[in-house]
C-alpha cells in the first residue's frame, strides 16, 4: 500500500513507514492511502473471534503493508496492555435501549488520545528503522491539554526520540497542567507558554517551517516530527475501535451481523470521526456519522450548508478539546469526495479567505454519510445531569456534547437504528465542570473536585488522575512565546 498527498502534487506514492516518519506530505497536504482496503465477510468472521490486540494488528496491517503482522501484534500488545488499559481497551457500555457508549478513555491519561498515542510511537520507531534513519527524532507538540499528556506518555523513554511539549500556561485545566508538569521520563521536556493555544501552535509551526533551524538541528543529528492527527500513524489505530465495537455488539447480541448502526462523535480536528468514515468505507455496517460540535460550530454549519467559514469568534468552552476552528482532517474527507485538485483549491481559499464553499456534487456525497448537530454550554451541563439521573451513567463534557447531539438526531430522525456515542474522556478529567453540572457547589477547587465528584456519584477516580495530585512537579518552566526556538535548542543540546 502506497500513500499519496491530499493535494496531489507529490507524484509518487510513499511507503507507510515514510508517511509516518514525515507526518506531512511535501506539498503541504496530508498523506492518504492510495485506496481503501475492504474487509470481506471472511475477514469479519475472523475478526469477531479475535482479541482487541489481534483486531488492531489485523486492521492496521491492511494499511501498513510494510510492517509484518508479528511486528504489529507485538506493538498492539505493548500499547494496549491490561496494566495500562484494564481488561478491555475500548469497551461498549449500554446506556439505554438502542443507545450505546464506546468508552475510549481507559488508558493512562484518561482521554481517547491514548488509543492512538500508545501505539503510534512504536510504529514510529519502526518507521525510523525501515527508512534507515540515523538521526534522532524530536517530536514537537503544541497542546490545548489532552494531546500533550498523551504524547508525553506515549513517547517517554522511547529510544531514538525526544519529545517537547508546549502548553498555554493559562489555557489548560489544573488537572491537565499537573499531568504534564509531573511527567517522568529521560527524553521529555514540558514548557508553559505565556500566551494562548494559538501562540503555542504558531510557534511550533514556525519552527517546523524554518529551514535554517532544521539545518542547525541536522548538524546535531536531530530532525523534527509531529504527533498530531495530521499524521496517518495516529489515524490508523483509531479505525480499529470502530470495527472492534461493532463486533463486540454483535457478539453480545445487541445487534445482528450486518445490521446498520449510526455513530455519533464529539469532534474537534475531525480525526476521530474521519477514522469512523474509513471504517465505513472498509465495509463496516455504519449508516450515518453524526458530527457533534460545541458552540465552536464551524463543522455542524459546514454539514448544514456546504460552506466552511472560520471567520467567527472563538469560544472557550467546558469541552476545550473541541475548541477548534480549523479542523485539519476535513481535508482528507475532501480528498476522498472531491479529489486532489479541488482539495487544493479549497485549502487555498481557506488559507487566503478563511472560507470556502464546496461544489454541490461533493456536498451531496458528504451528506449521504454525515450529519452535524451542535450543543451549547447549558445543554452540555443539562445532559451530564440528565444522563446521570435518568440513565445512571456519568459522562464528561465532551461526551455530553455528543450525547445531546445524538438525542437531537433521534428527535428529528425517529431513531431507526441503534446509536453508538463515542465517549472521549473520563468524567474525572473534567471533574469540576461535571461536578458543578450535577449540582455541586461551583466554588470547589479544581483538584478538590475529583474527590467531591467521587463521593457524590459513588464512582472511582481513575488511578492515573488520583496519583497526579501527589506526584512531584518536575517541569515548572514558563517561557515567552518568542523563546520557543531557544527552548528547543537547549533541550536538544542537553541530551
Ligand atoms: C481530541 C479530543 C476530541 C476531538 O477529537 P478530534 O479527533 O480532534 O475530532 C474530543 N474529545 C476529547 C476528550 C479529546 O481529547
Amino acid at each position: 500500500m502506497k500513500f499519496i498527498s491530499t493535494r496531489g502534487q507529490t507524484n509518487v506514492g510513499v511507503s507507510a513507514a515514510y508517511a509516518i516518519k514525515k507526518g506531512l506530505a511535501e506539498d503541504g497536504g496530508l498523506y492518504m492511502p492510495e485506496s481503501i482496503p475492504m474487509l470481506s465477510a471472511d475477514d469479519f468472521t475472523t475478526l469477531s473471534k479475535m482479541t482487541y490486540n489481534e483486531r488492531a494488528a489485523f486492521v492496521i496491517g491492511k494499511f501498513l503493508t510494510d510492517y509484518t503482522s508479528t511486528e504489529l501484534l507485538e506493538d498492539a500488545k505493548n500499547a494496549y496492555s491490561e496494566e495500562k488499559f484494564g481488561i478491555h481497551p475500548a469497551p461498549v457500555h449500554k446506556v439505554s435501549d438502542g443507545l450505546y457508549s464506546l468508552e475510549l478513555w481507559h488508558g493512562p491519561t484518561s482521554a481517547f488520545k491514548d488509543m492512538a498515542l500508545q501505539i503510534m510511537p512504536r510504529l514510529f520507531v519502526r518507521a525510523l528503522r525501515k527508512t534507515d534513519e540515523k538521526r534522532d527524532a524530536l517530536i514537537l507538540v503544541a497542546t490545548s491539554g489532552d494531546t500533550g499528556k498523551a504524547a508525553l506518555e506515549g513517547y517517554r523513554d522511547v529510544p531514538g526520540t525526544k519529545i517537547q511539549v508546549f502548553y498555554p500556561t493559562d489555557g489548560v485545566s489544573r488537572v491537565q497542567k499537573l499531568q504534564m508538569q509531573t511527567q517522568e521520563g529521560k527524553n521529555v521536556s514540558v514548557k508553559g507558554i505565556r500566551g494562548n493555544f494559538d501562540d503555542a501552535q504558531n510557534g511550533v509551526k514556525r519552527i517546523f517551517a524554518d529551514e535554517a533551524f532544521a539545518n542547525i538541528l541536522n548538524d546535531k543529528n536531530v530532525f523534527i516530527s509531529s504527533a498530531n492527527s495530521i499524521n496517518w500513524g495516529r489515524l490508523v489505530p483509531q479505525i480499529v475501535y470502530y470495527v472492534s465495537a461493532y463486533l463486540d455488539m454483535v457478539n453480545s447480541d445487541e445487534i445482528s451481523f450486518g445490521e446498520k448502526i449510526d455513530v455519533c462523535v464529539p469532534t474537534g480536528n475531525f480525526g476521530n470521526i474521519f477514522a469512523c468514515y474509513i471504517a465505513k468505507l472498509m465495509g463496516l455496517p455504519i449508516e450515518k456519522l453524526i458530527c457533534a460540535s460545541n458552540v465552536n460550530n464551524v463543522l455542524s454549519d459546514f454539514l448544514k450548508d456546504g460552506v466552511y467559514d472560520r471567520n467567527r469568534s472563538f469560544h472557550a468552552t467546558i469541552s476545550p478539546s473541541m475548541d477548534i476552528l480549523i479542523s485539519s482532517n476535513l481535508e482528507r474527507l475532501l480528498f476522498l469526495t472531491a479529489g486532489a485538485e479541488k482539495t487544493r483549491e479549497y485549502m487555498k481559499r481557506l488559507a487566503d479567505f478563511g472560507r470556502y464553499e464546496i461544489d454541490a456534487d461533493v456536498f451531496s456525497i458528504i451528506k449521504e454519510s454525515f450529519i452535524g448537530f451542535y450543543t451549547d454550554e447549558s445543554e452540555t451541563r443539562e445532559t451530564i445531569l440528565s444522563t446521570f439521573k435518568n440513565k445512571n451513567y456519568l459522562i464528561d463534557t465532551h461526551t455530553a456534547v455528543a450525547m445531546r447531539a445524538a438525542e437531537k438526531y433521534m428527535d428529528t430522525h425517529k431513531a431507526e437504528r441503534k446509536i453508538l456515542v463515542v465517549s472521549t474522556a473520563s468524567p474525572y478529567k473534567f471533574a469540576k465542570d461535571v461536578y458543578v453540572s450535577l449540582g455541586g457547589i461551583n466554588t470547589v477547587g479544581d483538584t478538590e473536585a475529583l474527590g467531591a465528584l467521587s463521593s457524590m456519584t459513588g464512582t472511582q477516580i481513575p488511578t492515573p488522575l488520583s496519583s497526579v495530585l501527589s506526584k512531584e512537579i518536575l517541569h515548572s518552566d514558563i517561557i515567552g512565546k518568542e523563546a520557543m526556538d531557544n527552548a528547543v535548542l537547549d533541550f536538544v543540546s542537553d541530551q
